[in-house]
């Protein structure tokens, strides 16, 4: 009956957010990692190593804070995990993006709409 008033559940949440800045993090990282190599060939170690650590604490701490903070605010269940439990490959970003529904508890965004002055 109202399919056509769900919005996909994780920018209704306002997570679509978290999400953009954790994978931009994880890319820095990698960009850093990258750069720290360059730097090591042209005998910079010392630099070199300061950004790989910084890159790889980026690398881990993007995808981290990512799979422990997207989660359904009414059952807590951790809905990055399950799309990369439950889905293939290709298919789970494509979920995450635009399911309607909490796969735990029913939660939808017009549910979550009403309830969102309680917070
Ligand atoms: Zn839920």
């Amino acid at each position: 009956m109202s399919e056509a008033n769900e919005h996909p559940l994780l920018r209704a949440t306002d997570q679509a957010r978290l999400l953009k800045t954790c994978g931009a993090i994880g890319a820095t990282g990698l960009a850093t990692v990258v750069l720290a190599a360059v730097l090591l060939n042209r005998g910079l170690p010392i630099i070199a190593i300061g950004l790989f650590v910084a890159g790889a604490i980026a690398i881990l701490g993007g995808p981290f804070v990512a799979l422990r903070q997207i989660a359904c605010p009414r059952c807590k269940m951790p809905w990055l995990q399950h799309a990369l439990g439950e889905k293939d490959i290709g298919g789970w970003l494509h979920w995450l993006l635009g399911f309607t529904r909490c796969p735990g508890c029913g939660l939808s965004s017009e549910i979550r709409l009403e309830n969102k002055n309680k917070m």
